[in-house]
């Protein structure tokens, strides 16, 4: 049974979007921006910020009992990540496809990871898993809130518009 929405009944989300401190580091945050903003996905949140440790652990709070959880913990708060909110329609579900696959190995190229990653534990970005997911990461993530982007010029194709 296929998940997918039609364009006419998908729903209006937000999603979070992490560029992790590899994609950081490594320079990717203007390339990883652009190919959300391109395909026209709304900015609600963007910071630049380092992580403390207990937010690491609570972000990935349902992975705690994986082997590879004090790595994980480890890799998100080894340096500065960029915390983004994004709104579109069906955006979740889309972020992670624009996204890849989790290993790089896996993640088909023209994806973010599958263009900018090789390895599981360096694999650039963060999105969301379920609209559920998307709305606790974001309450984590942007606690005081998401910026409030020119709803009035994104409410209707500029054809619909006298
Ligand atoms: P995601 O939703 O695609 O990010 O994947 P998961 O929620 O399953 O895992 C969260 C993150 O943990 C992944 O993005 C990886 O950075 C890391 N991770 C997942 N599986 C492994 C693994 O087997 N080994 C290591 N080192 N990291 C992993
Ligand atoms: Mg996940």
């Amino acid at each position: 049974l296929s998940t997918a929405r039609s364009a006419s009944t998908a729903t209006m989300e937000t999603t979070y979007i992490m560029i992790k401190p590899d994609g950081v580091q490594r320079n990717l945050v203007a390339p990883i921006l652009e190919r959300f903003l391109a395909k026209g996905y709304i900015l609600r949140g963007l910071k630049f910020m380092n992580v403390s440790k207990s937010l690491a652990e609570t972000h990935y709070s349902d992975l705690s009992a994986k082997p590879f959880f004090g790595a994980l913990v480890d890799y998100i708060i080894s340096g500065p990540v960029v915390a983004i909110a994004l709104e579109g329609k069906d955006v979740v579900a889309q972020a992670r496809k624009l996204i890849g696959a989790t290993n790089p190995l896996a993640s088909a190229p023209g994806t973010i990871r599958g263009d900018y990653s090789i390895e599981i534990g360096r694999n650039v970005i963060h999105g969301s898993d379920s609209v559920e997911n998307a709305t606790k990461e974001l309450a984590l993530w942007f606690s005081e809130g998401l910026v409030d982007n020119n709803p009035v010029l994104r409410s209707q194709t500029f054809a619909d518009r006298p």
